[in-house]
């Protein structure tokens, strides 16, 4: 199957190259070709016209827990103890399989439609999640996460284990399966050591949620005398690839720990403003050289998974808070979005740019809606002015998973009436 994306404005994010009316062949799944329009234009079994159209790589959703789309909207405008003890965990405590199927149904179109072509998703009842990821052929690094004081932890863990078993790799690379260990303070230290041991014995990586509010930071301290990266560090969690959420509380020792083991942090600045955690201090992370990538964390915190948005919002609130406009700039964000994140998810080598090479992972947003015209600077265009809705088109592992707006893999309706039904059973 050979693939022409023509006459599109390429944003390639290689090394910041664009090129304003160039091709993208795309062979087997594969790019086998970024550069300037293409003279001969026979022999591809599928054209796609871009003209108008800004072609560039999907984005990438670092942290999120994608079946919370059926929270969406429970508990607004709390601290994240209160929102998550006496909000989030009740409610939680009603799901099952089948609601997590269709929760999860439901964040892969949603971040379809608004741009996103591969998300990190921790969370639990996870081989549905798992099928659903399949099913919509997006791709995503999925964990189970662990939690756990006492021995109650090893009951999640052994299921982390089999997930691994069953799906990491499936769908031809879709699926890759991480572990986790959700945070210090709802994890024993024998939970996140036994979480670190696992990962190292499956050769994967963990995800994380790190210093995310100050009594996080706080207590943690009070208990152990040391911070959460330091008893992450100690318990062996970043001798593995690992991608640390929030990361809001960090101290300059713990960004040198961070920088030294190579963790990626996802910055996921909307959730950490709705819930006052805080803002995190991305300039220092990045002047550290620190993979910082973008998240949107779940629908309940957020409450969208608009990676537009969330940015538009990296790569603005630090300007604001630091009284400085260079920071961040633009094509920063855009990096963040996309070729960190994929750093972020250990798939560098396989997408985050639009490079020979790469798998194709690529969307195409409509460039003459009003609120793009005059395209200027397509980087500031991308960044500033868009947002998910003007994603037209989205391709993964350079299959068609949505064509002028109209999500191919998955059907909405069908997603809709799963949604309401598992809402029945919890009683919402
Ligand atoms: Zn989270």
């Amino acid at each position: 199957m050979k693939t022409l994306i023509d006459h599109g404005l390429l944003l390639t994010v290689d090394n910041g190259k664009i090129i304003p009316d160039g091709s993208v062949i795309i062979d087997d799944g594969v790019i086998s070709y970024v550069g300037e329009s293409v003279q001969d234009k026979t022999g591809f079994d599928r054209y796609i016209d871009a003209r108008g159209g800004i072609v560039m790589p999907g984005l990438i959703n670092t942290h999120t827990h994608s079946p919370m789309t059926l929270l969406r909207g429970c508990g607004n405008d709390l601290a994240l103890d209160e929102w998550l003890n006496h909000h989030i965990f009740p409610l939680e405590d009603k799901l099952d399989d089948e609601a997590v199927y269709y929760g999860t149904l439901l964040g892969c179109a949603e971040v379809i439609a608004s741009g996103t072509t591969a998300f990190a998703d921790m969370y639990f009842f996870s081989e549905s999640s798992a099928k659903a990821v399949l099913e919509a052929g997006i791709k995503a690094n999925i964990s189970r996460c662990v939690t756990g004081t006492h021995n109650d932890y090893k009951k999640r863990l052994s299921e982390a284990r089999q997930l691994f078993k069953d799906y990491h790799g499936a769908g031809k690379g879709l699926l890759k399966i991480e572990h986790s260990a959700h945070a210090v303070y709802t994890c024993s230290r024998e939970a996140i050591r036994a979480v670190a041991e696992a990962a190292q014995e499956d050769g994967t990586g963990i995800h994380i949620h790190l210093s995310e509010t100050m009594k996080e930071n706080r207590d943690c301290y009070s208990k152990n005398g040391k911070s959460p990266t330091e008893i992450m560090r100690d318990l062996g969690v970043f001798n593995v690839r690992t991608n640390a959420a929030h990361c809001v509380y960090l101290s300059e020792n713990d960004m040198d720990i961070l920088k030294r083991y190579d963790v990626s942090v996802a910055h996921n600045p909307t959730s950490n403003l709705k819930l006052a955690s805080g803002v995190a201090n991305i300039k220092e992370m990045l002047e550290k050289d620190i993979n910082v990538s973008i998240g949107t964390d779940g629908a309940a915190s957020n409450n969208a998974l608009d990676m537009f948005a969330e940015m538009k919002l990296s790569g603005l609130l630090h300007k604001g808070m630091r009284l400085d406009p260079k920071l961040i700039p633009a094509q920063t964000a855009l990096e963040m979005a996309t070729v960190k994140g994929a750093k972020a998810l250990g798939r560098e080598k396989e997408t985050g740019m639009l490079k020979a090479g790469l798998r194709a992972d690529i969307i195409i947003l409509d460039a003459d809606a009003p609120c793009m015209i005059p395209v200027n600077d397509p980087v500031s265009a991308v960044v500033y002015a868009s947002a998910g809705g003007q994603v037209v088109t989205s391709i993964i592992n350079g299959r068609i998973v949505m064509e002028n707006r109209e999500l191919k893999t998955l059907d909405i309706e069908k997603i809709k009436f799963g949604i309401m039904q598992a809402r029945k059973r919890m009683g919402l």
